[in-house]
């Protein structure tokens, strides 16, 4: 969404599918001013299903076959939620993702794909490989691979699914694990295929030519093909068919009609007898119209073949559809082609064309079937550069309440007027949870002109405050992050959270939504406070320019166990709880840089407190600890070099990476905030030995929510570890250790 237009409609986007990556594309090359777009995805890399059997057989890599809806979404100027929507509330319009608040819409649309029907048989969840979700499979995918490897005499791979998907997968994946067994001078012989469908042919969406084709190809291959052949239950050695009929197996892949998801029948949507969303010829709900569907989930009038085609189709008419739903202006029906060309292929870079009765086959198709999806996702994988804003021009969503809000808006106050106002500020605290500790006299839930607390004998309250503007565009999200970024110095020291007062920017906007912002940012606030122990005795909020947040955070703890930066003892061991790379990462994700899963990574990292890494590390005798953050690992290690007097050796490739880390650096996006971290450069002894090690500009990275650095007693320094893995600190490493101060004015060693 354009920056400086203020929000009047939210377009919530369900799924990454195959015709939400054009809705993106298309939003991104050409914005809508006033609309804000949320993508809610189960997979921030979405698989493209045309490639998806190439990878499997070995044509492909993994970033080749998947969109990254990470930078997608960027260029769409769409937040992205990672989450994976399990109902929609219509009434109310919201859409229930599990562990986060419910997301506001003004329209809805829903690409979120179906997946093999696997309920009405028995076991076949449990002793099956199901291809959906992609994502699980290929891992299982993986597994199997060394499953066959490592196994010694006959293994049997049974496919279950005659359609395009089944016979691809067993030629796909049939021609990798020969290639494989070919590689370790193993015997081919060895594995057998058989393939399983209930129908009375397979590919019955294809034409007779096209099966011809496809039964001569598998009986080539070896693969036993079983028409008419119900799989009524799957057990863990093998698949039972109606009538009587056994077929044992190794592995079993599942690839059966497509099943819709139950969240829209449960949710009130009208569907189809199968439970996927009934819409009209302009892919809109014959029940609801402010909600959207298209690809797998949509049962469309004129009913077509599930499959990746249809919805990469419908795409820009969804797009469109969208915009004029958004202007309430009439919308374009689809018209789905009756006749379209299906390239399917052999695994071993060979594929059948299929066109109504016309059928061929040949190596020269696979080329063909190759240029074609490439250039498909270089659509998407290659975004071009961003448009020009234009400048707002809202005279077509804006109602008229909206316009009446609106004019208000420029004429906004500062100072005290700048505050969220009162109406908005109680309705949200009486949304969220109340929060009480004995010893937080004065709190939100009986508020006055400040918060009091009481200090237990024994105790001393440390405080902390940290405030900034957000880094992402997902208010919930962003609440819980900065919440553990301010707790970070609460647990360094060694205390227990206590309280906090929270400080709120949100930016300028018609009510409900500044309502829901401030809500969403202060639920992530919440669910990052209530499991450390700490409640959120009252805080400030205004309006402004952007979304920015803070907390001062208090903690007690006893005088004499604070745990400080002086204190590291020559011989110490240190440790990393946490990887690094936060600052670089997302300088790339905001100029479109990033992969959508290293940002992934990078949140899923700042979302883990140091609550419990700071007591373990309490446990194992640690003699000094602080919180890497803004100035990154080696402005916090200089810091404590010079509170303990002494010097560290720091082992620069034993310093934990969040992955892309390294290629950002390499490509020299960095923070704006490094070059301020560089300066300390003169703390290393030897920087000319290490300044082009592609590691070494992150030693100056600055952290957000970042791990805990620490020097423990060399004995103590592996169990400690390994108990820090276990409490769910994976990269938790030695990084280095303490050496006694020496005469050199850098006290930092870094070695390779
Ligand atoms: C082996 C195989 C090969 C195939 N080959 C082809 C082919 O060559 N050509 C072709 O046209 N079709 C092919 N198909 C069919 C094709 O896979 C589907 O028809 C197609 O993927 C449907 O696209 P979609 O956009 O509806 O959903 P999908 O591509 O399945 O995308 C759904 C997206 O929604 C996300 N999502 C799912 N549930 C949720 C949720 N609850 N909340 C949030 N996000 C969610 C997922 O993460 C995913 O990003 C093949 C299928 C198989 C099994």
């Amino acid at each position: 969404m354009q920056a400086d237009a203020p929000v009047l409609k939210d377009i919530v986007l369900v799924g990454g599918g195959h015709a939400h990556v054009s809705v993106l594309r298309m939003f991104g090359m050409k914005p809508m001013p006033g609309v804000r777009l949320t993508l809610i995805t189960r997979d921030i890399h979405t698989p493209y299903s045309g490639m998806l059997p190439g990878y499997i057989a070995g044509h492909y890599d993994c970033d080749e076959i998947h969109i990254d809806l990470g930078p997608l979404a960027r260029f769409a100027g769409a937040r992205l939620y990672h989450g994976e929507v399990d109902g929609i509330d219509p009434g109310e319009r919201l859409v229930h993702v599990p562990g986060r608040p419910p997301v506001h819409y003004d329209l809805l649309s829903i690409n979120s794909g179906s997946r093999p029907r696997t309920v009405d048989v028995p076991g076949a969840l449990a002793n099956a490989l199901p291809i959906k979700p992609v994502d699980r499979w290929l891992h299982q995918w993986q597994a199997l691979q060394e499953r066959v490897l490592n196994s010694q005499g006959e293994f049997r791979m049974l496919v279950v699914g005659g359609g395009a998907g089944g016979v691809e997968l067993a030629l796909s994946t049939q021609h990798r694990l020969k290639g494989l067994l070919r590689d370790q001078d193993d015997q081919l012989s060895r594995l057998h295929y058989e393939l399983l469908t209930d129908g009375p042919e397979i590919l019955p969406t294809h034409n007779a030519g096209v099966r011809r084709r496809f039964m001569r190809v598998l009986a080539e291959r070896g693969i036993a093909v079983h028409l008419n052949s119900k799989v009524i239950a799957v057990e863990p050695t093998g698949v039972q068919v109606e009538g009587g009929d056994f077929h044992p197996a190794d592995a079993v892949l599942w690839v059966t009609v497509a099943a819709a998801p139950e969240w829209p029948a449960k949710s009130g949507l009208a569907v189809d007898r199968e439970g996927f969303i009934a819409v009209g010829r302009e892919l809109r709900s014959i029940s609801h119209p402010e909600i959207f569907a298209a690809g797998d989930i949509a049962s469309l009038p004129d009913p077509r073949p599930k499959s990746g085609v249809f919805a990469v189709r419908q795409g820009p008419v969804l797009a469109e559809n969208l915009r004029r739903a958004a202007e309430s202006r009439p919308l374009k029906p689809y018209r789905p082609q009756k006749r379209f060309l299906g390239l399917i292929s052999t695994g071993d870079t060979y594929a059948v064309a299929s066109r109504g009765n016309w059928s061929l086959e040949g190596r020269l198709l696979w080329t063909w079937k190759d240029w074609i999806d490439r250039r498909f996702m270089q659509r998407f994988n290659e975004l071009p550069e961003m448009g020009h804003d234009t400048g707002p021009d809202l005279g077509r969503i804006a109602d008229a309440d909206a316009i009446r809000e609106l004019s208000t808006l420029a004429m906004r106050c500062g100072g005290c007027g700048a505050k969220v106002g009162s109406t908005v500020l109680s309705r949200v605290i009486n949304r969220l949870p109340v929060q009480r500790r004995e010893d937080v006299l004065i709190g939100l839930d009986s508020p006055d002109d400040a918060a009091a607390f009481e200090v237990p004998p024994g105790r001393i309250m440390v405080q902390s405050v940290d405030y900034f503007r957000s880094f992402i565009d997902d208010p919930y999200t962003f609440g819980r992050i900065a919440s553990n970024h301010a707790l970070g110095d609460i647990f360094a020291m060694g205390a227990a959270a206590q309280s906090a007062l929270a400080i709120a920017t949100v930016p300028y906007g018609r009510e409900r939504i500044v309502e829901q912002t401030l809500f969403e940012l202060m639920s992530g606030a919440l669910d990052s406070l209530a499991p450390t122990g700490a409640v959120l005795a009252g805080g400030h909020s205004s309006e402004g320019a952007e979304l920015a947040f803070g907390l001062t955070v208090n903690g007690l703890i006893a005088k004499d166990a604070l745990l400080r930066k002086g204190g590291m003892q020559p011989g110490d061991a240190l440790i990393l709880t946490k990887p690094i790379g936060t600052g670089t990462l997302f300088a790339a994700d905001m100029r479109g840089r990033a992969k959508g899963r290293w940002i992934d990574e990078a949140i899923q990292s700042m979302l883990v407190s140091n609550q419990a890494a700071a007591a373990c590390l309490h446990r194992h005798g640690a003699t000094a600890c602080t919180d890497v953050t803004g100035f990154g690992l080696l402005g916090h290690l200089v810091e404590m070099t010079r509170a303990s007097d002494v010097d560290v050796q720091l082992e620069l490739g034993a310093v934990p990476l969040i992955d892309g880390a390294e290629q950002t650096a390499a490509a020299g996006i960095l923070s704006s905030l490094q070059p301020q971290n560089v300066r300390l450069r003169r703390a290393v002894r030897n920087p000319e030995a290490l300044s082009t090690h592609a590691r070494y500009p992150l030693l100056f990275d600055p952290q957000t929510a970042g791990g805990l650095l620490a020097s423990v007693p060399a004995d103590a320094a592996s169990p400690c570890v390994d108990k820090l893995r276990e409490l769910g600190y994976p990269h938790a490493i030695i990084i280095g250790r303490v050496e006694i101060r020496t005469t050199e004015a850098a006290p930092v060693q870094v070695v390779g």
